[in-house]
């Protein structure tokens, strides 16, 4: 599994945040603290997928359209829009979609780069 990119794979990121001064304190500073990173939610894993759609039903492997899904919470949105399994997916890597006779008409695959 490939690392995040925003976190290099340790599921958080380094963020500033002030200190004003105060009582306690003579001089305000900068401090440094660490939060889940966003593009992975925690994970370090990146998650991207790829969806594809094939064209027309047609046998050859055009790709009628492809795109890079970039998140697990764009995943979920894809399979309401689309209806296919995200939970399979992230399971097992990859799910088909299938049109009312039952024939392959697109699927999602985790994008290994
Ligand atoms: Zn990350």
């Amino acid at each position: 599994m490939r690392s995040c990119e925003g976190c290099d794979g340790d599921g958080w990121v380094e963020e500033e945040f002030a200190r004003p001064q105060d009582f306690n304190r003579d001089v305000g500073y900068l401090d440094t603290r660490r939060v889940e990173c966003e593009d992975c939610g925690g994970t370090g894993a990146a998650e991207t997928f790829r969806i594809w759609f094939k064209e027309g039903g047609s046998v050859s492997e055009t790709w009628g359209g492809h795109g890079i899904i970039t998140s697990v919470d764009q995943l979920r949105e894809l399979a309401d829009q689309y209806d296919f399994d995200a939970e399979e997916v992230l399971d097992w890597g990859e799910t088909e979609m299938l049109d009312e006779d039952g024939d392959v008409v697109g699927g999602v695959v985790i994008y290994a780069v």
